[in-house]
């Protein structure tokens, strides 16, 4: 860990790894609820929304990766255990128990709509004390919010379609 870039958070440290720490948690299970989603979707539109998903699930995992190396810089760990992401995360895990696309759309919008707020506050709470993870948290949120109009636009596709048929 560098000293003079983790001395300019002091003593906020240990809550910033919190909040990030709760942040990657988030984000393995996006990445994992997007992956398994691509694979068992099922109905209309079917081939566009996977490689959305699959787009989607990249993007997750690589926000794991820019999340775990803050919290390494700032001298945390990033949580060693799966079963820790449940305890951990803001916007859990939505089971996608119903391979509908529509349904499926559903969950991954109301699960990036979470990631923004979640991503919007962390920026809040981190603006005075820690301005390189508000630089990174800016930058994923620009992500979701990108995240939660590819899935929108795919929704409105799809309900103009069913709503008229050939
Ligand atoms: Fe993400
Ligand atoms: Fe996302
Ligand atoms: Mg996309």
């Amino acid at each position: 860990m560098g000293t003079k870039g983790r001395a300019i958070v002091g003593k906020h440290a240990e809550r910033v790894i919190e909040l990030l720490n709760k942040a990657f948690s988030d984000e393995w299970l996006a990445y994992y609820q997007y992956w398994i989603g691509a694979k068992i979707v099922a109905g209309p539109m079917k081939d566009a929304v996977i490689a959305e998903l699959m787009q989607h699930a990249a993007d997750e995992l690589r926000h794991a990766d820019m999340v775990s190396n803050r919290i390494i810089q700032l001298g945390g760990t990033p949580v060693t255990t799966p079963k820790k992401w449940f305890e951990l995360t803001n916007c859990g895990y939505d089971e996608p128990a119903d391979p509908y696309v529509k349904k499926i759309l559903e969950q991954n919008i109301s699960g990036e709509q979470c990631a923004i707020g979640v991503y919007h506050a962390v920026m809040e709470e981190v603006s005075s004390i820690d301005p390189v993870t508000y630089n990174l948290a800016l930058q994923i949120l620009q992500d979701e919010v990108e995240h939660e109009e590819d899935l929108q636009a795919l929704q409105e596709d799809l309900d103009l379609m069913l709503s008229r048929p050939a």
